[in-house]
């Protein structure tokens, strides 16, 4: 008889799942063989082609070996030590990368915007670049979006031409932190195109572990020209895998058939199934549209604290004070959803 421990699937982070099938088969194909290393080898070319298939465009393509890095070095290739770069107060590279930005373009630095829902009000561009356009200001120079948003929220097509159109009004040029892009893309159901450079984005960070790789994330330069260099820029910065093929080949596995769509659809319905169990009980309230694999709650405090002490793993006050994140992934089943719901319902309702 099997003696295998229940699995418990959690709701902390996408990135607490492991590794999906169809990047698991691709690393293990990879794996048969010698190859040419630091990234001239077939996987890698391979997913390269893969991902210009993708977005229908004959982009530049380097896989590093996690968002912060790529981030950090789009950023830095966009921007001059004395340029500013413009985000929404909760992003990512603001809040969660430890000044890699701001570190890998030698000074650039980060100015916030506000927004509801986790996205940039377009107002705020205009009144941070016309704020100061003196010379001991640093020069606005990129538009950063993060799509989906650091709170689950999406931009709609419209929305992204907006922010690029105003944007390019101010000479901006325009970065998306694609660390969710593929629930973004599946929540929308539009073509990656369409989103990206069809709307003028100029480089976009795709990420695929929080979608079921184990590490490595895409960077996509669209303008081809801002990709000069970018490969000294990869290797000085650490980001130049020697055995390349093994963050390149589970993108095959992913791109080939779909499975990055497949993945993101799966977890955005997970989102959604969670969102309709909470929104019924008492004391709980649903901070933020659910348009990708998250979902923002505030939960009543003690409740929230005996959901730990029963052993489910979510954080809480992390992204925004007091709500608690909840984040389904890839293998987030719909047993694991009900188990949580029930057990979130049991505890507020023995509060009585
Ligand atoms: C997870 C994440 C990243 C990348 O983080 P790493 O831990 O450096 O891989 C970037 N942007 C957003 C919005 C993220 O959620």
């Amino acid at each position: 008889m099997s003696s295998a421990k229940p699995v418990r699937r959690h709701f902390a982070s996408d990135n607490y799942a492991g590794i999906c099938p169809e990047a698991w088969a691709a690393l293990a194909e990879a794996n048969t063989d010698h190859e040419v290393s630091y990234g001239n080898d077939t996987w890698t070319q391979r997913a390269a082609d893969l991902l210009r298939e993708v977005f229908e465009k004959d982009c530049e393509v380097y896989f590093v070996f996690n968002g912060t890095a790529a981030n950090s070095l789009a950023l830095a290739s966009l921007c001059q030590s004395y340029h500013s770069v413009l985000c929404h107060e909760l992003a990512h590279i603001e809040g969660a990368e430890c000044g890699a930005p701001e570190f890998f373009a030698n000074g650039s630095k980060i100015l916030l915007l506000g927004g509801a829902d986790g996205k940039i009000n377009p107002y705020e561009i205009g009144r941070a670049v016309n704020k100061r356009t003196d010379i001991h200001y640093p020069k606005p120079r990129v538009l950063s979006l993060t799509q989906a948003t650091e709170v689950g929220t999406v931009y709609s097509l419209d929305e992204v031409r907006e922010l690029v159109g105003v944007a390019r009004k101010f000479g901006l040029r325009v970065h998306m932190d694609g660390a969710r892009f593929a629930n973004a893309v599946a929540s929308l159901d539009v073509a990656p195109a369409d989103i990206t450079w069809r709307a003028g984005v100029d480089v976009l960070c795709f990420g695929m572990t929080k979608n079921g790789v184990a590490v490595g994330e895409a960077v996509v330069f669209f303008d081809r020209e801002l990709a000069r260099e970018f490969d000294y820029r990869c290797k000085q910065g650490g980001q130049l895998a020697s055995k390349m093929r093994f963050l390149s080949a589970p993108w095959t596995g992913m791109l080939q058939d779909g499975a990055w769509l497949k993945h993101a659809k799966h977890s955005n319905a997970m989102a959604k199934r969670l969102q309709a169990g909470l929104r019924g009980l008492r004391g709980v309230r649903i901070s933020y549209p659910v348009e990708s694999n998250a979902v923002f709650a505030k939960i009543p405090a003690a409740a929230e604290k005996k959901m730990h002490q029963r052993g489910w793993k979510f954080y809480t006050g992390v992204v925004t004070p007091d709500e608690s994140r909840l984040m389904c992934s890839w293998d987030t089943t719909t047993t694991d959803v009900d188990a949580f719901v029930k057990d979130l319902r049991e505890l507020i309702e023995a509060r009585k």
